[in-house]
C-alpha cells in the first residue's frame, strides 16, 4: 500500500477531535512528501538534526513536532520553526526554551512528557515533579513558553489492561492538573498526546486528542 492509501486506513480510524501526527523519523522527504500532498500538516520528528534538515526540504506550512529527548544545547536550533515539544522533562530545559522561543520573538508551545511505563527506558516527569514544575514560581514568570498539556508513552507489551491502565493513569492526572491549576497564558491544559502505531485506538478510549503514528503510516523504520 502507498503512503497515501495508509495514512487514509490510519484517519479513517482517528475521530475528528483527534489530532493526528504523522511520525515521519527515519523517513525521506519524498515519502513525508506523499503524506503532505495528501493533506496531511502535522509531522514529528525525534532528533533535531533531522527535523531541521527536513523542515528546510519541506513545505513552509508543515507544524513540526519535535517528540524525542531534547537536549538543552539544541533548543536553539529549533527555535524558529518547531510548532511544539512534547518532551519537556525539566525545568531547566524550560528555561532554556523559554530563552530561545524569546529570542526569536514567539511564544513556543510544550507539553510535559510524564512517564506513565513500567520500563525505565524512557524519559519523562514522574506525577510529583510535573506538580512541582507546575507550582514552581519561576515556571509562571517564562513569557515565551505556553505548556499545552502533557505526552506519554505506554510500556511496549502486549497486555492491553497494562496499556489501557497506563493511559487512564495519564488522563486522571491532566484532569487532576486542569483542577489544581487555574489556566493563564503558561498554562493552557489542552491536548493529551498519547498513542502511537500500537496502540493509538486505546489512547483515544483513554482519552488521548493527539496520536503520534509512524510505522502505519510510512512502514517499518530501517535504522540500518
Ligand atoms: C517513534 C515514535 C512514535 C511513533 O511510533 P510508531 O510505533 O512507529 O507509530 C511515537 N512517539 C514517539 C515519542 C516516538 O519516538
Amino acid at each position: 500500500m502507498s503512503v497515501a492509501e495508509q495514512l487514509k486506513q490510519v484517519q479513517d480510524r482517528i475521530p475528528a477531535h483527534v489530532t493526528l501526527v504523522a511520525v515521519s523519523k527515519t523517513h525521506p522527504v519524498e515519502h513525508i512528501l506523499k503524506a503532505y500532498e495528501a493533506g496531511q500538516r502535522n509531522f514529528g520528528e525525534n532528533k533535531v538534526q533531522e527535523l531541521t534538515a527536513k523542515a528546510s526540504a519541506m513545505p513552509g506550512d508543515v507544524r513540526w513536532h519535535l517528540i524525542g529527548h531534547l537536549q538543552s544545547n539544541k533548543v536553539k536550533y529549533i527555535a524558529q520553526l518547531v510548532h511544539m515539544i512534547h518532551s519537556v522533562d525539566s525545568l531547566k530545559l524550560l528555561k532554556e526554551i523559554n530563552k530561545r522561543a524569546s529570542g526569536a520573538e514567539r511564544v513556543i508551545d510544550c507539553l510535559l512528557q510524564v512517564h506513565i511505563a513500567e520500563e525505565d527506558t524512557k524519559f519523562g516527569l514522574d506525577e510529583g515533579e510535573v506538580e512541582l514544575l507546575l507550582a514552581n514560581p519561576v515556571f509562571w514568570e517564562m513569557n515565551n513558553i505556553r505548556i499545552k498539556g502533557l505526552m506519554g508513552m505506554a510500556t511496549f507489551t502486549e497486555d492491553q489492561s497494562q496499556v489501557k491502565r497506563e493511559f487512564a493513569s495519564l488522563k486522571a492526572l491532566y484532569e487532576r492538573l486542569k483542577l489544581k491549576f487555574e489556566a493563564d497564558e503558561r498554562w493552557q491544559p489542552e491536548v493529551l498526546s498519547m498513542g502511537m502505531s500500537g496502540d493509538f485506538e486505546l489512547a483515544i478510549e483513554e482519552g488521548s486528542n493527539m496520536v503520534r503514528v509512524g510505522s502505519s503510516i510510512f512502514g517499518a523504520r530501517d535504522y540500518a
